[in-house]
């Protein structure tokens, strides 16, 4: 039998209408699940054809929740078994922050980070991105919390998916769907111009944030290595036109390395660069991951003096500290680990068949 997703308003409209049902049955059944996060057999339960409604495109795969602090790691099959990772960060403030994947891999590449190692391997659907979201706010609703924050920070580039992201930000607002403040939500990318313009003119109350991580070209472009497309000059410049766009400060990323980008001096150069600009920046200390076994985090004097530095020089300034060290919380690290084990189950058995 085919089934209509909860994400199609026609489809569930002209189910309801062959049914004969309440038209407010279809309402119902959304804001249970997608606002107040009830179990599906509970939301399902106002509809009076259940099993014609789809609610999930991923199977939870594996959860991990941190011993040190309130993180949990959510790993998710798609239907073509590949891995992707959404985080929850329960912060102690008790603000709920919920971090996404948007794609199967990246091919951005960057050298710190666990998916970049991947390669692209596809984009992930809207339906995809959004069942993220959804089974987060159950688990949550669980645990008697809201989602407070949506980041689109995990797996993949967002702007190299734009329009599946543009879907999933219609629906992550759309008053009749989950109904989120624009304002709650965060894209964040490498710097992507045209993209990030396009984005500010379509979501104008939305925030975006640049991964900077250096103001020196060819240490950004190291770091970044897609970064050669797009000039450190032009991305200041569409920094420029997003703050004359909009009153709300650009977020800056900003990775503190250890000998590569932590020094007082690059300090200094970075509060040069963002001089004149609205902006934020969040200094986030490095998880080490294997694969980059040349970069460590810089240890906790250099990342102070680092905030300090640029606090004195009137920049907005949040020094973040690391949460879900023990489960491995650092984009793709999971997976990553995950299809390792896969891969190497595989070859031990192949290697006894022959
Ligand atoms: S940090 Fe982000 S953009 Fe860079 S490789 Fe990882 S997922 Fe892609």
């Amino acid at each position: 039998m085919s089934t209509v997703s909860i994400y199609d308003s026609p489809g569930l409209d002209q189910l309801r209408r062959s049914l004969k049902a309440d038209p407010l049955c279809v309402r119902r059944m959304r804001n249970g699940l997608l606002k107040q996060g009830l179990p599906d057999e509970t939301a399902l339960a106002a509809f009076p054809a259940p099993d014609q409604v789809s609610l999930h495109t991923l199977e939870l795969f594996q959860r991990h929740d941190s011993t040190l602090d309130g993180a949990t790691k959510l790993l998710f099959r798609t239907a073509d078994a590949l891995l992707i990772e959404s985080v929850i960060l329960r912060i102690a403030s008790g603000r709920t922050t919920l971090c996404i994947s948007s794609q199967v891999g990246c091919a951005v590449a960057c050298e710190f980070c666990a998916t970049g190692k991947m390669g692209l391997r596809r984009n992930l659907s809207s339906g995809e991105m959004l069942d993220q979201v959804l089974q987060s706010i159950q688990l949550l609703a669980g645990e008697g919390r809201r989602l407070r924050n949506i980041v689109f920070m995990g797996m993949g580039e967002p702007l190299h998916n734009e329009e599946q992201l543009c879907a999933t930000l219609d629906a992550l607002t759309l008053p009749e769907l989950f109904h989120f403040a624009s304002t709650r939500i965060l894209v964040s990318t490498v710097g992507v111009p045209d993209a990030m313009l396009r984005l500010a003119g379509r979501y104008p109350t939305m925030r975006v944030a640049l991964s900077l991580h250096s103001v020196d070209e060819n240490v950004r472009q190291r770091l970044i290595p897609l970064a050669w497309k797009y000039p450190l000059e032009q991305l200041r410049c569409t920094l420029e036109e997003l703050n004359r766009r909009s009153n709300a400060a650009v977020m800056i990323e900003y990775l503190l390395l250890a000998g590569v980008n932590d020094s007082l001096t690059n300090a200094r150069q970075l509060i040069e660069w963002l001089s004149g600009l609205n902006v934020h920046v969040n200094l986030i200390p490095y998880n080490s991951i294997e694969e980059a076994a040349g970069l460590a985090g810089s240890d906790e004097p250099a990342r102070t003096l680092f905030a300090a530095t640029l606090k004195a020089a009137g920049l907005k300034t949040t020094l973040r500290y690391s949460l879900g060290s023990d489960i491995a919380a650092a984009c793709g690290q999971l997976v990553r680990h995950e299809n390792r084990r896969h891969h190497q189950a595989r070859r031990s058995t192949s290697t006894e068949v022959c």
